[in-house]
């Protein structure tokens, strides 16, 4: 692991911290104008400016958070280690810091209005069951490890936004949260930002979600997706004094034949994909149990619901199909259930509303363009109850995640930490001095 490197703050912050707070403080800019206006003027205050001046001499600093961050295993529903981390580094940066019965870790730049708040957020855990070598390799400005990008480059980001307004001591209107949040991934099922969005939901206003690289998209729509577990069980036997005993394999493999063959429409987008399947203890056994796990998602809630309709069906027919073949019925029968181990609500950002018109203000700064994707993250929870979410990439570039030669390349990464931290400021808005 390569060693730390410390900024050097270049303005002496006991000054600009008491220069703070004697200053009564006011909105940034009258209530009339567009957000969109509003968030492209961002850059013409001298603190937002100085915090967008941060990122650039600091880039080992910030690569170095994420060699760190990610070198901390953090399996599913096992992020307590690295959230201890990220907990540490937020308070560092000055930031009052907390974890909440989640397990989320929770930073707070407090506003001039506290009623009303804006989060950022990066999710905390990878896909990587314990064990996996996270080890970062590094090759210039590109870094190889599990997770190194999804999310090493969120969180990383994540620290460096808060370093980056902390430096310039920058006040917000509303309160800033700054979150890196469990359970993204898989069967953790979003449960980090469920609780986030059930404690702050009366306050909250808006959330930009940090998750992997790029700068190239911006998620308003929130892929809906189910996850299913098929588990069929029966009496079990030996392969050669048994045989003719129902099997539970034979059975959801005749049930998952069924499945793949069911269509599926082009439009609404619709997939679905049989992620794992396991069952029996050894090849002269008739298995007591066999089960498949199943990810489902679609642009239509129907179409999910008729995929999960048919995954129960097929399942019944492969039972059906393995008693009707079964040649000793007597030695018992087969149960089946499929349960729901996941669903992720869809929803969608207004068109017209004031966080897009922030993201799309931050992309003209920056000189970044974006499309506009659908896709199924931590901002499904919010848009799924109205609250304005997005979520973006990082910045710099990465590739092959949920893969172990995942890889990110940092050049480049201060367009996406400039584009972030405006798009976050153009929802909450900046206090400034009052004009003596
Ligand atoms: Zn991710």
């Amino acid at each position: 692991m390569s060693g730390k490197r410390r900024c050097k703050p270049t303005v002496k912050r006991g000054l600009v911290c008491v220069i703070l707070l004697v200053m009564p403080v006011r909105s940034a800019a009258p209530s009339h104008a567009s957000p969109q206006a509003l968030a492209s003027r961002l850059p013409d205050n001298a603190r937002v400016r100085a915090a967008l001046d941060w990122f650039t001499p600091n880039i080992s600093w910030i690569n170095d958070q994420q060699v760190l961050l990610t070198e901390i295993p953090a399996p599913p529903f096992q992020e307590a280690q690295r959230a201890a981390a990220v907990k540490d580094l937020l308070a560092e940066t000055g930031l009052p810091a907390q974890i909440d019965k989640a397990g989320n870790v929770i930073g707070e730049l407090r506003g001039v209005n506290e009623k009303e708040i804006v989060v950022i957020a990066a999710h905390l855990d990878t896909v990587f069951p314990p064990g996996t070598e996270v080890k970062v390799h590094r090759d210039g400005s590109r870094m190889t490890a599990p997770g190194i990008s999804d999310n090493g480059s969120g969180l990383a980001a994540l620290l460096a936004l808060a370093r980056a307004v902390r430096f310039a001591h920058l006040k917000p209107q509303r309160t800033v949260l700054f979150v890196g949040d469990v359970g993204e991934e898989g069967e953790g099922n979003l449960r980090g930002m469920r609780a986030l969005v059930d404690t702050y939901h009366g306050k909250l206003r808006a959330v930009v979600v940090l998750d992997g690289s790029g700068t190239d998209h911006v998620t308003t729509r929130a892929l809906a997706s189910r996850r299913l577990e098929a588990l069929i069980s029966g009496p079990g036997g030996h392969s050669w004094s048994d045989f003719g005993m129902p099997n539970p394999i034979n059975a959801l493999v005749r049930g998952s034949v069924r499945f793949i063959n069911t269509r599926v429409p082009a439009s609404p987008r619709t997939t679905f994909n049989i992620g794992q399947i396991e069952g029996g203890t050894s090849v002269n056994s008739v298995p007591h149990e066999a089960r498949l796990k199943v990810d489902i998602r679609s642009e239509s809630e129907d179409e999910l619901a008729r995929l999960e309709s048919a995954l129960r069906e097929c399942i019944i027919a492969g039972v059906r199909d393995e008693m009707d073949s079964a040649r000793d019925r007597s030695k018992g029968q087969l149960e089946w259930k499929v349960e729901l181990l996941g669903s992720r609500p869809g929803g969608e950002l207004s068109p017209d509303s004031a966080l897009l018109a922030a993201l799309r203000a931050a992309d003209e700064v920056v000189g970044n363009q974006s499309r506009i994707e659908r896709s199924s993250t931590d901002a499904n929870i919010p848009l799924s109850m109205g609250i304005d979410a997005i979520s973006i990439g990082a910045g710099g570039s990465g590739g092959g995640a949920h893969s172990l030669e995942e890889w990110y390349d940092s050049a480049g990464r201060e367009t996406g930490l400039k584009r972030a931290l405006l798009a976050v400021l153009g929802v909450s808005g900046v206090a400034e001095e009052k004009s003596r």
